[in-house]
């Protein structure tokens, strides 16, 4: 076995270890999901409340024809009593205007009573989705902040354990060290194995007693026939 397959051993151990931490920072929910969730809402909310005052706008404009409405009504009312017209027929006709126009102004004003009723819905709408859309605010706003606190933690735990790796890594020669990453790249992050009863404690392979024989006799990398990795046999370390 080769003398520094010890240390390699321990650099596995380090970079499972630095693996774990690296993909617990990429399982961290960043509350992505969350933050365009809101902004939906929020454009749904804006798009509302545009509706909202498209309708306050049209409502006030009918006031006001309503008024001048209401003004016509009066001027003729004004004439019918005002002596002026002494024609029965003329005075007939205006009479008879005037109970049309009031009939007009009793639907317009339910219609108007309508709309003020849709726009007072509306508004309470509005006013709840605000809240809603505030309260989650606040929610994905501490979701961050705590999501930034713990990346952070395990940022810099990672740091940490980067530099001790690369301590590890300067004790260990350039061939070994080279063969165990490129293993490590192709092997889905393990390029050490144990052996273990004689066989890889990755694979589970039963080793041959040749390869059990060079391993115990040779200062030399010595790999599983089935899944190439490192053997490390812990009889064998000193
Ligand atoms: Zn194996």
């Amino acid at each position: 076995m080769h003398r520094h397959m010890s240390l390699l051993r321990d650099l596995q151990a380090l970079d499972h270890y630095i693996d774990r931490l690296r993909a617990e920072v990429a399982g961290l929910d960043d509350g992505e999901r969350v933050r365009v969730a809101i902004e939906r809402s929020r454009q749904r909310l804006e798009q509302i409340k545009a509706r909202y005052q498209e309708i306050h706008a049209t409502a006030t404009d009918q006031e006001l024809r309503l008024q001048a409405f209401d003004e016509r009504v009066r001027q003729m009312e004004a004439d019918l009593y005002s002596g002026r017209i002494s024609n029965p027929r003329e005075l007939q006709l205006l009479q008879h205007e005037i109970e049309q126009a009031k009939q007009a102004r009793e639907e317009m004003d339910a219609e108007m009573l309508r709309i003020w009723e849709q726009m007072e819905t509306m508004k309470q709408d509005i006013d709840k989705a605000e809240r809603d859309l505030e309260h989650a605010e606040r929610l994905y706003q501490a979701h961050v902040e705590d999501y930034r606190q713990r990346k952070a933690v395990l940022e810099s735990e990672i740091e940490f354990h980067m530099r001790e790796r690369a301590e590890l890594a300067a004790q260990i020669d350039s061939e070994p060290l080279a063969r165990y990453e490129q293993l490590r790249e192709r092997l889905g992050g393990t390029a050490v194995a144990v052996v273990e009863q004689n066989a890889c404690s990755v694979c589970h392979t039963l080793l041959t007693p040749y390869t059990l024989k060079r391993l115990q006799n040779e200062d030399a990398l010595i790999a599983c026939e089935s899944c190439g990795r490192l053997l490390y046999d812990p009889m064998l370390a000193e």
